[in-house]
């Protein structure tokens, strides 16, 4: 399935649909307005020109680079950067929603957690085609 950004100059495409998708309340996801599908770097092919972005504020999100296009600014994935890792966040917003009916939407509340080690608290579980804005 493929997707792209709002003005069509970046294009991910990837074999299979998301697994589950998450919608998470952190500031980086807040500010980003995504909703995360996640890959191996090797499962998804980008085309078109981002702009990567690594905040060095926090110490729990850091070796995360997030991309944007360069042209209209939509938020398309991130990239873990971290040694020990690695893994792809799709902006799955990229889709069409209709190629993504059924799947599983998990919220997450993990800017109430006490600490950035603990897990962030699963609140809620939807599915993409539910009524709920997405
Ligand atoms: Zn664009
Ligand atoms: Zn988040």
């Amino acid at each position: 399935m493929k997707g792209q950004c709002l003005c069509r100059s970046v294009t991910i495409e990837v074999e299979n649909a998301p697994e589950f998708i998450n919608i998470c309340n952190c500031r980086l996801c807040r500010k980003l307005g995504s909703a995360w599908g996640y890959y191996l770097p090797q499962a998804i092919t980008l085309s078109g020109a981002t702009t990567a972005y690594s905040r060095d504020d926090l110490g729990y999100q850091a070796g995360c680079e997030t991309h944007f296009c360069t042209n209209c600014g939509t938020s398309t994935h991130f990239v873990v950067t971290h040694p020990d890792h690695e893994g792809v966040g799709v902006n799955t917003r990229l889709f069409e929603q209709e190629t993504l009916q059924g799947i599983a939407v998990h919220y997450y509340d993990t800017r109430s957690r006490n600490s950035p080690e603990d897990q962030p608290e699963r609140t809620g579980e939807g599915t993409i085609g539910d009524g709920h804005s997405f």
